[in-house]
């Protein structure tokens, strides 16, 4: 805390990953004499910049923008950019230092790093969009690289924003070469990136009943968030045999008891982006929905829950709300999506929980193999795709269970994913010795 005042965002990270680092290092002299978790949570770097640009109204508006680069022992730096007005650097640090671990846990040469600009894409026109993007990339650009760091979406950056940024990018450096990722299909995307982190967090889901003999069939989700990760978690629980009760946005969730069809959720992914809606509409669209503004979903009853909006919106309250209920599985589509004393409720209570750096690593992982695309130049068919990301997000749940199975039937999936990550990257600074 006295390294960091102002950043209680990254301290609550930090502080979540060195409970288990601690324990794990007991004994183990070189990771102390080499202060590796230290040096660990400490950014490489910190870039910190203007963007100016006009809005419709002639008027010039100011915001700032970031990119964080946590570590890059294993591979560049890679995360994603968030445009939201809630962004600051404690933030993106936290954001950094979670993706460091994630990344690592996938298996593929990434590095950790996180990106953005306090800047509100709500209400702003196409125009806007693009003069912002434009703007924000007339700096970053000279930071990234395609093997430097690779900047990718996040909350308010969608296809729309990763095109105008490409495309300046293109147009600056004159090169063109796979600097981001989640970009469209016609200039270097990957099939199924998109789907990937709400899929993968599926896949984990599964993987987490699969340890108590059980899968998803018939099963009761409760999902927040209403963009990219919660229709894609959402569209996998019902192809899955599952039923999804609850999406959010952040002016409160709607309940709907018959649960979301394939067409429901259709329905809001067109309403959320191409127009720009408010989750309450889905309770005018559908009537058999209720809408609760100003609430989050998890007082519902139900067997499964996945976070997939943003941090800190689960408290300890709710965590035992969930618990009480008779909540089984907890799986993070979003960061952080837990506070601190909620983590420490669902690991007391032996409620299998996966955190987001496990469970939503899909996505990154799909940016992954977009990276490897690009290099190579080919396109892989989406079921070589699908296959692999299944196959990562089996690599993921093993990895945790090697280091969190604490007893028989129970798996301590924070513990397991704090340090197989930890390890994975450790292990490569060692062998760099002090630099
Ligand atoms: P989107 O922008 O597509 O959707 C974000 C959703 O969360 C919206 O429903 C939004 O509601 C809601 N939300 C955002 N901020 C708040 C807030 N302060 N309070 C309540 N609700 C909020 O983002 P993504 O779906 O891409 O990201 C969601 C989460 O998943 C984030 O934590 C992100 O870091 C994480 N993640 C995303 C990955 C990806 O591939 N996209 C990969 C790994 C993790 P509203 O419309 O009202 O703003």
């Amino acid at each position: 805390k006295r390294r960091n005042p102002g950043q209680p965002e990254f301290v609550q990270a930090v502080q979540e990953v060195a409970e288990d680092i601690f324990d794990f290092i007991e004994g183990k002299e070189e990771y102390h004499r080499w202060q590796i978790l230290r040096r660990i949570a400490e950014p490489d770097r910190v870039v910190s910049f203007r963007v100016s640009w006009e809005d419709d109204e002639h008027n010039i508006r100011v915001q700032r923008g970031y990119r964080v680069q946590n570590n890059n022992a294993i591979g560049p730096y890679k995360g994603g950019l968030r445009f939201h007005p809630s962004v600051n650097e404690s933030i993106l640090k936290f954001l950094a230092f979670e993706q460091t671990f994630k990344n690592a846990l996938t298996g593929l040469p990434m590095g950790g790093g996180k990106g953005g600009a306090n800047f509100n894409p709500k209400g702003k026109s196409d125009g806007e969009i693009m003069r912002f993007c434009q703007s924000f990339m007339t700096e970053l650009y000279r930071h990234i690289g395609a093997d430097v760091d690779v900047p990718a979406g996040d909350i308010g950056v969608g296809g729309r924003e990763i095109g105008y940024m490409f495309g300046q990018y293109k147009r600056i450096t004159n090169s063109f070469e796979g600097v981001l990722t989640g970009k469209g299909l016609e200039y270097g995307g990957s099939l199924i990136r998109p789907e990937a982190t709400g899929y993968g967090a599926v896949y984990f889901l599964e993987n987490m009943l699969k340890t108590k003999g059980q899968d998803l069939t018939g099963k009761r989700a409760v999902i927040s968030g209403s963009g990219n990760v919660a229709t894609h978690a959402a569209e996998k629980i019902v192809q899955l045999g599952g039923k999804v009760l609850t999406l959010s946005d952040s002016e409160g969730f709607v309940y709907d008891p018959d649960g979301f069809t394939q067409e429901k959720i259709d329905w809001v992914k067109t309403h959320k982006t191409r127009r720009r809606g408010r989750i309450s509409d889905y309770a005018k669209e559908y009537k058999t929905a209720t809408f609760h503004a100003g609430e989050r979903p998890w007082g519902v009853e139900c067997d499964v829950a996945l976070p997939c909006a943003t941090q800190n919106e689960l408290n300890g309250k709710e965590a035992e709300l969930l618990i009480k209920n008779g909540c089984i599985a907890v799986s993070e589509g979003a960061n952080m999506p837990t506070d601190l004393e909620g983590v420490h409720l669902f690991r007391k209570a032996k409620t299998l929980y996966a955190p987001g750096k496990a469970a939503n690593a899909g996505g990154v992982a799909v940016s992954g193999l977009e990276m490897s695309q690009n290099s190579a130049r080919i396109s892989w068919k989406v079921d070589e795709l699908q296959r692999l990301l299944r196959d990562i997000m089996d690599g993921i749940h093993e990895r945790c269970l090697e280091y969190g199975e604490r007893e028989k039937g129970y798996v301590d999936y924070v513990r397991g994913a704090n340090i197989a990550g930890f390890k994975k990257v450790a292990d490569a600074m060692l062998a760099f010795g002090v630099v």
